[in-house]
């Protein structure tokens, strides 16, 4: 099964994602997670990313490309879940084309819809574990007690100014990606608002209705 999830930032695309994997037995492909290993393994990729990430900027549509196609490549093409990746038009163009040229479409493409106002309650309140990258929010998922508050962090691009940046960028370059997909049988739309489990049963309800291989160049409505 090869889906990608999107949606703004703070949608909960990242705790589905992980969800799915455990589910289906897929691979967790972020673009987030692959940029912040490199940007705290400082490998050149990381250097130039630094500055992007960290004002709630996009990356480059090339830095990103190659970030998303090496790991889907590495993981066989298939059974995957695609987290953050697309998010410019020019993203999804090279998407298709890539996947369409390995005969590996995706499957479904998931929009998790959660309205600006509760993105900036969510990731106000977001926390990451420091090492294992792992997601809290500190009213509705604390940090287990046993995990020593040092840990706990808050992500530079979580800080309100970063938050707002972010959701602009969203509106502005990744909304249009939306429209790429709509029309397609294999677009989804649900609410992400709701309870972690609850969100997840509109997901899984989707992923019985996507039939395979839907997304190719062949049937896209441009
Ligand atoms: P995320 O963890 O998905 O919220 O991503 C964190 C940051 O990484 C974003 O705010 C961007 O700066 C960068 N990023 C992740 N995925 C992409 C992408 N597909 N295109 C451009 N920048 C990206």
């Amino acid at each position: 099964m090869r889906i990608a999830l999107f949606g703004p930032p703070g949608a909960g695309k990242g705790t589905q994602a992980e969800r799915l994997v455990k589910e289906h037995d897929l691979t967790h492909i972020s673009t987030g997670d692959l940029l912040r290993a490199a940007m705290k393994n400082e490998t050149e990729v990381g250097k130039k990313a630094k500055e992007y990430v960290t004002a709630g900027d996009l990356v480059p549509d090339e830095i990103v490309r190659e970030l998303a196609e090496d790991a889907i490549a590495e993981h066989g093409y298939d059974d995957y879940v695609l987290d953050g990746y697309p998010r410019t038009v020019r993203q999804a163009e090279w998407l298709t084309s890539f996947l369409d040229e390995h005969d590996a479409p995706l499957d479904a493409v998931i929009l998790i819809e959660v309205a600006d106002e509760q993105i900036v309650e969510r990731l106000s309140r977001r926390r990451v574990h420091k090492e294992t990258g792992e997601n809290y929010h500190l009213d509705h998922r604390p940090p287990p007690p046993d995990v020593h508050e040092s840990l706990v962090i808050q992500r530079e691009d979580d800080r309100p100014e970063a938050v707002r940046k972010r959701l602009e960028v969203y509106h502005d370059e990744t909304s249009p990606v939306i429209d790429y997909y709509r029309g397609n049988d294999a677009f989804f739309e649900i609410d992400g608002v709701g309870n972690f489990e609850t969100v997840f049963g509109r997901i899984e309800a989707v992923l019985e209705e996507a039939t395979p291989a839907q997304v190719t160049d062949a049937n896209m409505a441009y």
